[in-house]
């Protein structure tokens, strides 16, 4: 059996690596490193995917955060609300920028921002909201979208880990994460959904006028060279980046269908089991599995990774510690009794390998071993 990892992007690449090959081969001869055609092309690529009208490309998935904030012309002290349950990045760029995030507790079926904790969250002060579409699945946007439009708030999407989920709304439409609100942003680093071999980023939006100023401030705020009508920042993707995504795009939905299968994999073996709860799939998104993340009850979670450790099984606590508790982000203002799903969280959830790679006998060696460590404690 092949060794398991979290993620195996050298499997993945091995499939790829001609037209990988190529392209560098293409880029490196030109020296077209930056804003090369390979760039313009994939935007419209992920345009087309996503059914949106403008993709930005950018540097990471954090700056895209950032340069989605800035477009949207704040003032130093409006408030942002976004989840204590998630990366850093997002509230991160928030304080970055001298916005006050106001972090509010989430969901415990489904990880992501809980729609009554915005409501609750909610001053005059309150400009915008981040929903983070945590471990590939959509947060709950018809809800989100509701409560943005009574108080006249801005929605960011963090779609860094839903790439390809589909948001499916009451009337039974659909639409792609990323492209319901205000604006979206991705992230192309290389464990993501998709992602490329460094670092790379994406903002979407169809608002044409947002979309000017993005293209702006990720260039220093030239339209024209040497003309600066805004502060901007540096952020682009690489011409080299670019390769590797349009040559990773069409394989996106065939990418996430097999994750979906290894999770339905997992789920079967451990339905109904007394200390298992597998991830619960909302009915308003389709669930892309950027993580595969188990909630543990009535047993010792951690006890649990360093069995699986010791078998040489992967397996990651996301996350360790709310945003709110870490020193960067500390604030009297947030009271314990507003973070009961949080805090429960952080002490129940374990990711388990999760990729496109994965095999039937290394999903099962996972599984059995994971059904064994219970059968031996009970
Ligand atoms: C990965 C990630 C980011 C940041 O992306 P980078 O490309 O690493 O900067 C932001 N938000 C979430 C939820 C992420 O998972």
């Amino acid at each position: 059996m092949k060794k398991i990892q979290m993620v195996d992007l050298i499997s993945q690449y091995k499939c790829i690596e001609a037209e990988i090959q190529k392209g560098f081969d293409q880029v490196l001869n030109t020296a077209s490193f930056i804003n090369g055609q390979q760039v313009t092309q994939f935007a419209n690529n992920l345009e087309n995917y996503l059914q949106v009208k403008n993709v930005i490309p950018c540097a990471n998935g954090t700056d895209a955060l950032q340069i989605a904030l800035m477009a949207l012309d704040l003032k130093p002290g409006d408030e942002v609300i976004t989840a204590d349950f998630t990366f850093a990045a997002t509230v991160e760029v928030i304080n970055l920028l001298n916005l006050k995030s106001v972090l509010v507790d989430v969901d415990y079926n489904t990880f992501t921002i809980h729609p009554e904790a915005i409501k609750k969250a909610i001053t005059p002060k309150t400009k915008a909201i981040i929903p983070v579409h945590l471990f590939g699945q959509c947060a709950n946007m018809e809800e989100i979208l509701k409560i943005a439009q009574e108080h006249n708030l801005y929605i960011i999407e963090d779609n860094a880990q839903a790439i390809g989920a589909d948001y499916i709304f009451s009337d039974g439409t659909t639409k792609k994460s990323g492209t319901i609100g205000t604006i979206g942003t991705t992230s192309f680093f290389p464990s993501k959904n998709l992602g490329c071999y460094g670092d790379g980023g994406a903002i979407y939006t169809n608002d044409e006028n947002l979309a000017h100023k993005i293209r702006g401030i990720v260039n220093h705020g030239m339209y024209k060279r040497y003309y600066h009508d805004e502060i901007g920042v540096n952020s682009r993707l690489d011409t080299l980046q670019a390769v590797v995504l349009n040559a990773k795009l069409p394989h996106l939905d065939e990418y996430n269908k097999k994750r979906m299968n290894a999770a339905d994999y997992y789920d079967k073996e451990f339905a109904n089991h007394p200390n298992l709860q597998v991830p619960t799939r909302a009915e308003y998104s389709t669930h892309v599995f950027h993580q595969y993340t188990l909630k543990i009850v009535n047993s010792n979670r951690d006890e649990l990774q360093k069995y699986l450790l010791e078998k040489e099984i992967p397996a990651m606590i996301y996350y360790p510690v709310p945003l709110r508790k870490q020193k960067a982000y500390f604030s009297d203002d947030y009271k314990d009794q507003d973070f009961i799903i949080t805090d429960q969280l952080i002490n129940q959830v374990i990711s388990l390998p999760m990729h496109s790679e994965l095999e039937d006998e290394q999903l099962k060696y996972i599984s059995d071993n994971i059904l064994m460590y219970f059968n031996t404690k009970n």
